[in-house]
């Protein structure tokens, strides 16, 4: 079994860094979801799949999964700052938890903290973003002002009442407008969620130190 996964436009390549601060951006990083592995059928049955990685539709790796029961096997050739190519793996444990209407769902363990996570990022090992210290582009202000920008452009061109299609504009047109505006209010919506919780971890430290 094959499959390949798009990580999509490296977005955040124009701001330069690709860092927020000290923080590495998860966007830079390969990482695996396992909701997406389990939605593919990866974890249905044992045995080894492939994972191309792909970034901008251009190759960006690939991996060997060894799915075991209650573990996955990550194996792959990895060179550092243009060193010498390693054999590499590295062992996830899976753990799965009931679902409420049946089934169950599944969980990566983090190498590092061994709390449930659904993804893990190749940092400078594998681990969840907590440990990683990893970043969301949404804490980037750029990126909360860029998605703003943008949803606001689609509703202009959409109109006032933009969940109604305008008059002679193509359904297929309005549809991935639709989807996009949508897209950037949902991820206007998180990084501003993220926001608000960064703040009040300041203040909840604040109160904490000045009693
Ligand atoms: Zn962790």
């Amino acid at each position: 079994m094959e499959l390949t996964r798009d990580l999509g436009e490296n977005r955040m390549g124009g701001y330069g860094s690709g860092r927020v601060g000290e923080r590495e951006l998860i966007t830079n990083l390969r990482f695996l979801d396992v909701r997406w592995m389990n939605k593919h059928g990866l974890l249905k049955n044992k045995g080894v799949k492939t994972i191309n990685w792909s970034r901008n539709g251009k190759p960006w790796g690939k991996m060997e999964i060894l799915v075991e029961a209650d573990n996955i096997h990550l194996i792959y050739k990895e060179s550092r700052n243009d060193g010498p190519w390693e054999d590499k793996d590295v062992e996830i444990k899976l753990q799965k938890t009931p679902c409420r209407y049946g089934g169950f769902q599944y969980w990566f363990e983090c190498p590092v903290c061994r709390h449930r996570v659904c993804s893990v990022y190749l940092s400078d090992t594998w681990c969840c973003r907590h440990c990683g210290h990893l970043a969301y582009p949404s804490e980037n202000e750029d990126e909360l002002e860029r998605l703003r920008s943008k949803a606001l452009k689609l509703k202009e061109k959409l109109g006032s009442e933009y969940w109604i299609k305008p008059k002679g504009m193509h359904q297929k047109t309005y549809d991935r407008l639709r989807e996009t505006l949508l897209e950037a209010e949902v991820k206007a919506d998180e990084a501003f969620d993220e926001k608000v919780k960064r703040l009040n971890q300041r203040i909840m430290s604040f109160g904490k130190n000045n009693p």
